[in-house]
């Protein structure tokens, strides 16, 4: 495969200093290709290049610019089958979960945005004798930071708002997955996509994503990540009065009350616990169930898990493909210990030595999901985020044990909450502190609602009105009337 490179100014380049670094396959311990091991001064290059192009692009009218997202997405929709099998041997996640959930939503993220401009007026609001106009303008260059659990996906996430918004791009995807972000550039490139507007430097988080962050010309930071990282980003950001979205980590409860049909609830349940190897930051890692049919619900829900098929990302039946890499399986491996000396038991699953996966390669990063119970529920095991195919259970005995459980970590990202009462489910998901509550699913989106978290999971909302507000600067026009 040819080497990935930057996309500065509309060219394909190398770093400045020409240095390289490796992307592997993590369903095979495989070298794909290398990328750019880039610098400042390449962000330097990208910046510049993104304030030329600033004037030319912002100019143009909302009209143009969902013109321009509909060609991005009618591109990227021809690209589908492509974006999914780069996905898939970059982040070792199933061809099929590939398809169905990254490729299709880099399309939706641009179609529904330039949709949803079409809907966007600015309010006026009318008192004293005069009319107050809202009037948005872009920020400028901003800078676009994301994780490699759901790469093209979130980057897309991103860049289709702040492009409509008028605005210009640095982007930064993690070192581990450049794979689409780099195809991407290609189908900007072929489709003569205004230069400079959207520039892509691939390299590491602690040279180019804080490079962008302490760029002076980038007025606008959206990053997803980690916590730890978040805290970073903001310290840098904070003292230059950036703009600052901020979308980190979680440890998600799922609460299965006691009138939960679990018959009909369990497969719903499994994909919270365990989609894309439990990478993604919405998935319940704890889950809380009614002590009264724990017994049931651990019987059928382990059953359930041995049952997901765990192998070789490129076959069509494969559910749950390895980790992103071999060091954050020995990260994962090191809670499920950790896990047993604060005196859980693994009810299934367990490190990759004591449960090996059949059929795949001896050099890939893969782990069986795995269940624990018998843990405290402020366990370290129990707060911190894991981030891999790890879920612990425990038991409550009424819902306010259950509430105190659930909102017992640093984290407010997401939840979910069974129950075969809609209306006790509504309440119970007001109580907990977290920026989005499912009832009786889980990862049903729509894309005009806010998206974010609270507590340590983040800061600011992005997704439909909240990513327009973000990505552009609002000026009050006060007009006297005649
Ligand atoms: P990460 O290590 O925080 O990295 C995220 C991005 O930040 C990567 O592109 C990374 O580059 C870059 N980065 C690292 N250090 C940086 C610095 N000092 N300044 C600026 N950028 C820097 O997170 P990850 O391990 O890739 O992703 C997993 C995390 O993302 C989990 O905590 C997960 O919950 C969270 N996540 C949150 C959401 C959400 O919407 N809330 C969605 C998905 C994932 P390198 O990769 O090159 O180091």
């Amino acid at each position: 495969m040819d080497p990935i490179l930057n996309y500065i100014n509309g060219e394909f380049q190398p770093s400045a200093t020409g240095n390289t670094l490796a992307t592997v396959n993590p369903a095979t311990g495989q070298t794909i290709t290398t990328l750019p091991r880039s610098s400042a001064e390449d962000v330097a290059l990208a910046a510049q290049a993104a304030q030329q192009a600033g004037q030319a692009w912002s100019a143009t009218t909302m009209e143009e610019r969902m013109d321009w997202l509909h060609r991005i997405a009618d591109a990227l929709e021809e690209e589908k089958e492509t974006i999914a099998r780069l996905e898939s041997t970059d982040t070792g996640k199933p061809i099929s979960l590939a398809r169905r959930v990254d490729a299709a939503r880099s399309v939706a993220n641009f179609r529904f945005f330039a949709t949803y401009g079409r809907d966007h007026t600015e309010p006026t609001f009318a008192d004293h004798g005069a009319v107050n106009h809202v009037h948005r303008s872009p920020i400028g260059c901003v800078g676009l930071i994301t994780p490699w659990n759901l790469p093209l996906y979130l980057l897309t996430w991103k860049v289709a708002p702040a492009l409509l918004m008028g605005n210009t791009i640095v982007a930064k995807p993690s070192e581990l997955t450049p794979m689409t972000a780099h195809h991407f550039a290609k189908v900007l490139s072929k489709l003569n996509f205004p230069s400079g507007v959207f520039n892509l430097v691939h390299g590491l988080g602690p040279e180019v994503g804080q490079a962008i962050v302490e760029h002076p010309n980038i007025r606008g930071i959206s990053f997803t990540g980690g916590t730890a990282t978040g805290k970073t980003v903001a310290a840098t950001a904070a003292p230059m009065f950036k703009k600052l979205s901020l979308e980190l980590g979680g440890k998600n409860a799922t609460v299965v009350l006691d009138d939960a049909p679990l018959e009909e609830m369990m497969d719903g349940i499994v994909r919270a616990s365990f989609t894309n190897s439990g990478q993604v930051c919405l998935c319940g890692s704890r889950v809380l169930v009614d002590a009264s049919i724990y017994d049931r619900f651990k019987a059928m829900f382990v059953d359930a898990v041995n049952n997901i098929v765990v192998g070789d990302p490129t076959q069509e039946d494969t559910v749950m493909g390895s980790v992103i890499s071999s060091d954050h399986q020995t990260k994962v491996e090191g809670y499920i210990e950790l896990g047993r000396q604060e005196g859980g038991t693994v009810l299934t699953g367990g490190t990759a030595r004591e449960t090996p996966v059949e059929g795949v390669s001896p050099a890939g990063a893969f782990l069986r999901p795995t269940v624990i119970e018998g843990l405290s529920h402020t366990s370290r095991t129990a707060t911190e985020e894991i981030f891999g195919p790890v879920v612990t259970l425990h038991p409550f005995t009424s819902e306010e044990e259950a509430l105190e459980m659930a909102n017992a970590t640093d984290y407010g990202l997401a939840g979910s909450v069974w129950t075969g009462d809609t209306e006790r489910g509504y309440a119970f998901a007001q109580q907990m502190d977290t920026g989005i509550v499912w009832v009786n699913t889980w990862l049903n989106r729509d894309l005009r609602t806010p998206f974010g978290g609270v507590k340590q999971s983040g800061v600011g909302r992005e997704g439909g009105a909240w990513s327009l507000n973000f990505f552009s600067e609002l000026t009050n026009i006060c007009v006297q009337q005649p």
